[in-house]
């Protein structure tokens, strides 16, 4: 089978400003893959053109054996993936169960809510109302409304940013939990614990540049590779 996500030489420049310069990666079915990168690095254009929310400058991008830039195949491919963006506006005065059960309703084949309630580990919070949600909890409702749809790809933005060192752990196991139930996972990420402790692969973005990639174990245990990290944070 193909490649679930191919980055072939992708760029974007705003102005004068080159935000991605270049950028080649391939995301394989079943597997978690981080982009790892500071402030500033690409993470987010590199994220938003494969979404289809931004046009590209130059490069070939292939997501689900799409082409996130081509308009007439846009809607099935909002379908597939499944989007965990910052800041997900929802309606405060729905609940839990209300939210997840009418996103459900954008998607042909959605998954069962109780069940995405389970998987997110929201059990016993449905019948609250999302204004009253901590940011954990919101964010793991944010889960929710990516995987409602039942994608086989997940795109997650900087999923646990904010979050304490308990709850980042909670969100890790519940991530594996998905990549477990068979969804392709490409988060984005300025933690180099988090891409260590949970993906399977890892790429490093600094200045719009892939400058490092491979699995945490030879990423961790190559010293040119870890000092190459090192500067890119
Ligand atoms: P962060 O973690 O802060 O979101 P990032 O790694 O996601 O950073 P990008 O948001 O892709 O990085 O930004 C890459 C570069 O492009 C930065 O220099 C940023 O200032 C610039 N940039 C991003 N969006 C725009 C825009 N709409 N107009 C102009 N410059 C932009």
């Amino acid at each position: 089978m193909s490649s679930a996500v191919v980055v072939e030489d992708l760029r974007k420049t705003y102005g004068t400003v080159r935000a991605v310069g270049g950028v080649s990666f391939t995301v394989e079915h079943g597997e978690i893959f981080a982009l790892l990168g500071p402030n500033g690095a690409g993470k987010t254009t590199t994220m938003e053109i494969l979404e289809g929310f931004r046009t590209r400058d130059g490069g070939h991008v292939d997501v689900l054996g799409l082409d996130p830039g081509d308009r007439s195949t846009a809607r099935i491919l909002r379908e597939r993936i499944g989007l965990v963006l910052q800041d997900i506006a929802v309606e405060p005065y729905l609940t839990v169960r209300e939210t997840i059960a009418r996103n459900a309703g954008y998607y042909p084949a959605p998954r069962d809510v109780d069940e995405v309630i389970g998987l997110v580990d929201l059990a016993g919070q449905e019948k609250k109302k999302v204004r009253t949600l901590s940011g954990g909890q919101k964010r793991r409702l944010d889960l929710a409304l990516g995987m409602i749809g039942n994608p086989s790809l997940l795109f997650l933005d900087e999923p646990t940013t904010g979050f304490d060192p308990n709850a980042r752990r909670g969100a890790w196991q519940l991530v594996r939990n998905l990549r477990d139930a068979g969804t392709t996972i490409l988060l984005t990420t300025h933690y180099m614990e988090e891409a260590q402790e949970l993906a399977d692969r890892v790429a490093v973005i600094s200045d719009g540049q892939i400058v490092a990639e491979g699995t945490p174990t030879t990423l961790g245990g190559r010293d040119t590779a870890r000092a190459r990290i090192r500067f890119a944070l």
